[in-house]
């Protein structure tokens, strides 16, 4: 049985001028995307990711990352006739998000606005104060946030406080050890006063998600097996995401030994960033691993062969469809219906990763970005989120002798079989450690609609 599925029926929140949260109906498409408003409680000229409404009176604006839930106004008159009005307004973002944005056409006009900052490195930025010529200044520390390429965090250091702003994030286990930018000089966990954290599967139903090195490993395990059939047998990624499986693919490729073809367009773009120069081709005869758009099963791959003799397989990366399974244990990373392979693959962090950056932070306060699909209001997450802030941790990496493992807590075997329910918290039973055993999926399983599992994908 499957959880039923719930479209953007819902109320998401809107952070009001006060600083409270008031529900409003969802006008995204998807409900797992971000709903953030933009602002900060604590630095209300400042936007990020949200460039309409009320953020058009922001005088600095930040971009984590070219997904589009987060480039909302980004490419409207409105936005650069503000950009216009004023010779000291800019948009911040990493090198590679700029790459990406200005590749667009519809963003290609805000080249001369855009101010690239250095990852890791605190940098102080000029704020243009409202209503007067003082100008204000905060330090800002771009952090690799591991999600999509460019993609990062912004830490925020300032007269409001300090403010760590996720975006869309996956962090594998131990990274936030070793985080500079989160730590003073003598180890200790800097004093966060407010988290806005990327929620997308921070409830019960994602509490394990396989980590990325897993998900690649059984790709790359499927991949070998088919390519060696024959000279015939190639592999078609279908990842519906414009960006966000790079690390997916770059993994298959170092370990076949393949570049993964590509079209000539996004080939240029890749060969222009930074690990990804060697990995994609756009010579489709060179590889039998294939990342270009077309239709499925019946397409032909353009690899200079009749499509018939062709034998393809599907790699279908997911993670929502894996999360909505009920008796179905995640660490199970593939189903196989035929000739397509769904694979359990998330750049966003599991319920488990969420709750282990929280309670290692310990911030004042911790606000979710995203209202998980299976939520049917964003308060929901709010509560598990303060329900971590109660659970102590060390705030010292050197207490640590062995780093935490992030996305490594998963339910024991008492609880494997999955009962979703609205008042699960904490209260479940998790322990430490990778899974020790592979349990079968359930017997009989309705495959979802296309539609239905690509709630989690961005565009
Ligand atoms: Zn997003
Ligand atoms: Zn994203």
């Amino acid at each position: 049985m499957f959880q039923t599925l719930k479209r953007c029926v819902v109320l998401h929140a809107r952070l009001l001028e006060c600083g409270e949260y008031q529900e409003e109906k969802c006008t995204l498409q998807s409900c797992t995307m971000s709903c953030f408003c933009g602002q900060m409680r604590e630095y209300r000229n400042l936007s990020i990711d949200r460039f309409d409404g009320r953020n058009l009176k922001s005088k600095c604006f930040f971009l984590s990352h070219i997904h589009e839930d987060h480039t909302v106004g980004l490419d409207r008159p409105t936005f650069l006739e503000m950009l216009q009005a004023s010779s000291d307004v800019f948009l911040y973002c990493s090198e590679v998000t700029k790459l990406l944005l200005l590749e667009k056409p519809k963003y290609s006009h805000l080249e001369h606005y855009v101010r690239v900052l250095p990852i890791n490195v605190p940098t102080e930025v000029s704020i243009p104060q409202q209503g007067s010529c003082k100008i204000g200044t905060v330090e800002v520390t771009l952090i690799n946030a591991s999600h999509c390429p460019g993609s990062v965090m912004f830490l925020f250091d300032g007269t409001e406080g300090i403010c760590l702003y996720t975006g869309d994030f996956r962090w594998d286990s131990q990274q936030i050890t070793n985080i500079p930018a989160l730590h003073d000089k003598n180890g200790s966990v800097k004093h966060i006063d407010s988290l806005y954290i990327d929620t997308t599967f921070c409830h019960e139903s994602s509490i394990y998600i396989p980590s990325r090195e897993d998900s690649a490993n059984a790709v790359y395990n499927l991949v070998k097996e088919w390519i060696g059939k024959g000279p015939n047998y190639v592999v078609h990624f279908k990842a519906r995401t414009q960006y966000g499986h790079e690390h997916l693919m770059k993994e298959v490729s170092i370990k076949t030994g393949h570049k993964v073809y590509v079209s000539k367009e996004k080939c240029e773009i890749y060969k222009q960033i930074p690990g990804l120069e060697d990995i994609f081709t756009s010579d489709p005869s060179e590889t039998p691993v294939h990342a270009c758009k077309g239709k499925w099963p019946s397409d032909s791959l353009p690899w200079g062969k009749p499509a018939a003799e062709l034998k393809v397989m599907v790699i279908l990366p997911s993670t929502m469809y894996f999360t909505m399974l009920r008796n179905f244990d995640l660490s199970h990373i593939v189903i196989k219906k035929g000739f397509i392979n769904r694979v359990c693959y998330s750049f966003h962090s599991s319920y488990t990763e969420v709750k282990d950056l929280v309670t290692y932070l310990q911030p004042k306060f911790v606000r979710p970005n995203v209202k998980p699909m299976m939520d049917d209001t964003i308060m929901k997450v709010q509560g598990r989120l303060n329900e971590f802030l109660k659970l102590k941790n060390s705030k010292t990496i050197c207490d640590s002798q062995k780093p935490r493992l992030l996305g490594k807590l998963r339910r024991s075997k008492s609880t494997k079989k999955r009962t979703i329910s609205e008042n699960s918290s904490d209260s479940i039973d998790l322990n430490f450690g990778t899974p020790e055993k592979v349990y079968p999926p359930a017997k009989k399983s309705r495959i979802m609609s296309e539609a239905e599992t690509d709630e989690d994908e961005h565009r």
